[in-house]
């Protein structure tokens, strides 16, 4: 992406503002701002930018703290990681796959080559795994829920959603109650129907590109966060990592941050840490107690990530497959994906049984699980288990998020966990950044 030499009137680069955490919301809102001419100071406590979206090194190898899906609705996220690209190609670091659910033996649901929504609606036609009936059912539940607009009058759980459609057993088992986890990051007897419908409608009922899955083909720092850092720097921005935030605090001139590299005065701050550090940090704000209380009151889900790396002749059939009645919910093979042949990724999200075991029993039973479907995988040469403990808010019925613009003049609130049509993903924290900086921008004119 071009240096912007177009940098605004002097008020715009006078004022002095601060982005805290450097993760995919904060990273958006600096860009947005610094794309406006705006000079911006980013803090991050870690030295690896991306926040719950990041590279860890293991062995020498580069792993994600979680394997990510993107889907072709991400808007936002897209336009963000396309402007950084610079080689003009249209996903840059992503592979683009036509939406294809695939539990072996089991279930496959792929998007026909037709415009949309027929190529949902052909694709439910057709699945594998569910009967004639079930599979006519399965389309009609789509068509009820078109006709509803994907909106409910009230907000109900998953289950409660489906029971009421009468959606059958084999279609909730492998099609929509794997959706509601992977989306929502929440079991389907507690996640918002009405949040997930929401992605529904954007992803299977919008232009048949959306309904794409876009599969990270480089490390996620790499993917949008270093390339937006190394953008805000060579426009003049300052990305300060290993630099930890502790607390803020509000006066007349402005806002006080107080961190491991001292105290420094902005005069506009987008706060765009976690919502399980937010608390921290703002409470010597008082006007900000009510908001600081409805973040606290968010529960968290964890979000599991086991790595096994194989012989390097060792690959997965597909790039992303889907699996039933163990651990192990969704596979990725790293070495289609990434160059990192031999590797497998696997996915676990929201809670369950997998949080009782140790992460050495867990590794094995996964092993064992990809054994059962695949045993010319071999044995592993060794295994990795990442467990994010507060991987994502647990979007639950009526879950009550803070809204971007807070009651304090001049401080906003970035992230995935703030109010959203979308549960937490990189498309809300990226949509929630952009938000924030557009408001900034609005009030300096
Ligand atoms: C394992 C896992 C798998 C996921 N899978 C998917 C997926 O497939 N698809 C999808 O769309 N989404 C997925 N998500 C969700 C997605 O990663 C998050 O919604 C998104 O990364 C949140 O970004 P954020 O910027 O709002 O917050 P964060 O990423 O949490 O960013 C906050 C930043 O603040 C920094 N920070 C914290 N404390 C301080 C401090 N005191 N001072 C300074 N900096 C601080 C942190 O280091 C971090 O960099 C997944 C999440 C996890 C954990």
């Amino acid at each position: 992406m071009d240096r912007v030499e177009n940098v605004g009137d002097d008020l715009s680069r006078k004022a002095r503002i601060a982005v805290l955490g450097a993760g995919w919301a904060g990273l958006a809102a600096a860009m947005t701002l610094a794309e406006s001419g705006m000079r911006v100071t980013v803090l991050e406590a870690a030295r690896v930018v991306g926040g719950r979206a990041r590279r860890v090194e293991h062995n020498g190898v580069a792993l994600d703290n979680g394997l990510h899906i993107l889907i072709g609705a991400y808007r936002e996220t897209l336009r963000m990681v396309r402007q950084l690209g610079g080689s003009g190609e249209r996903d840059p670091g992503l592979l683009r796959l036509p939406l294809d659910l695939h539990i072996p033996g089991k279930f496959r649901l792929r998007a026909a080559r037709l415009p949309a929504p027929l190529h949902l609606a052909a694709g439910l036609l057709w699945a594998q795994g569910l009967s004639l009936g079930e599979r006519v059912r399965a389309a009609r539940c789509m068509g009820r829920l078109r006709s509803m607009r994907f909106r409910l009058s009230e907000d109900v759980s998953v289950a409660a959603l489906l029971a009421r459609l009468r959606e059958s057993d084999t279609a909730r088992r492998y099609l929509w109650e794997p959706l509601c986890v992977s989306a929502l990051n929440t079991g389907p007897d507690e996640a918002s129907a009405q949040v997930f419908l929401n992605v529904l409608r954007d992803s299977l009922h919008g232009r048949r590109a959306d309904s794409d899955l876009l599969l990270p083909a480089r490390d996620l720092s790499a993917l949008f966060p270093e390339p937006a850092v190394r953008w805000l720097e060579s426009a003049g921005n300052e990305v300060r990592t290993g630099c930890t935030v502790d607390a803020l605090s509000a006066g007349a001139a402005g806002f006080a941050v107080r961190s491991s590299a001292g105290e420094e005065h902005f005069d506009q701050v987008i706060c765009a840490l976690p919502p399980f550090r937010v608390a921290q940090v703002l409470d010597p704000i008082p006007a900000l107690h009510p908001t600081l209380a409805t973040i606290e009151a968010l529960r968290h889900a964890p979000i599991y990530s086991v790595y096994l790396q194989y012989a390097r002749a060792a690959r997965l059939p597909q790039s992303m497959l889907g699996f039933d009645g163990g651990f192990a919910q969704w596979a990725f093979d790293r070495g289609r994906l990434c160059g990192q042949d031999g590797l497998i990724g696997v996915v676990i999200s929201a809670r369950g049984r997998h949080q009782d075991i140790d992460q050495a029993a867990l590794a094995r039973s996964v092993q064992a699980e990809l054994a059962a479907q695949f045993p010319a995988l071999g044995a592993p040469h060794w295994t990795r288990v990442i467990a994010e403990k507060r991987g994502t808010f647990a979007c639950t019925v009526g879950v009550s998020r803070p809204a971007q613009r807070t009651p304090v003049p001049g401080l906003y609130l970035a992230g995935d966990y703030t109010a959203s049509d979308y549960p937490a993903t990189l498309e809300s924290a990226v949509r929630s950044g952009v938000a924030c900086a557009r408001m900034v921008l609005d009030s300096v004119g």
